[in-house]
């Protein structure tokens, strides 16, 4: 298992596997997966999808609070933060709308070879998409109190999120 994911460069499971034996008492897991992924790979194709990944995957990269980033699996992502769950709260939707307001272009066969004289046609030609992703956030409590019993309530947590309609934080 590769330390570093090949397709995004993000840290892989492997890498946050050994995050998670080094964490201090306080600290809070926010887990990301992308919103209708499928629905991009069957309307744009896999590559598409990959670029998608690796788009979100630069975002988590850059995730302000503290946080470090991994690819969990598939569209899937954790954001491992050494302070509370309050503190990471903003960071995350920062992520969030980080995400959501990037323009994602295609590069499909309607991108021009030759730069168009009229700059106006590039809009036409170009097709973005937008990509949004749910996030659940859990911090280490008594209730939960180890990094596998945090992981698993961040995910219940970005289930939440799904139900209330996606794009969206929820703890
Ligand atoms: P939801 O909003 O509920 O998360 O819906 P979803 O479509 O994102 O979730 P679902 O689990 O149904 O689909 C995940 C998809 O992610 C299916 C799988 O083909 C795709 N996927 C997983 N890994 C990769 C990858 O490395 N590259 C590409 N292109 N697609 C991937
Ligand atoms: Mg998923
Ligand atoms: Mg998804």
């Amino acid at each position: 298992m590769a330390y570093h994911d090949a397709l995004t460069g993000l840290p892989g499971r492997r890498a946050l596997k050994e995050a998670l034996l080094k964490l201090d008492r306080q600290y809070t897991v926010a887990m990301v997966d992308i919103d209708h992924f499928k629905k991009f790979n069957d309307w744009y194709g896999h590559d598409v999808g990959d670029h998608v990944l690796c788009m979100v995957a630069s975002k988590l990269a850059r995730v302000t609070g503290g946080g470090k980033g991994f690819r969990y699996g598939g569209e899937e992502f954790t954001v491992i933060f050494p302070c509370s769950l309050l503190d990471v709260i903003p960071h995350v939707e920062r992520l969030r709308k980080t995400i959501e307001t990037s323009e994602f272009i295609l590069r499909g066969p309607e991108r021009p070879k030759k730069k168009p004289e009229n700059p106006a046609t590039i809009k036409k030609s170009q097709r973005s998409v937008s990509v949004t992703v749910s996030i659940g956030v859990a911090e280490r409590d008594d209730r939960h109190n180890t990094p596998l019993e945090v992981i698993k309530a961040a995910d219940n947590a970005l289930y939440r999120a799904k139900g209330y309609g996606r794009n969206q934080v929820s703890t």
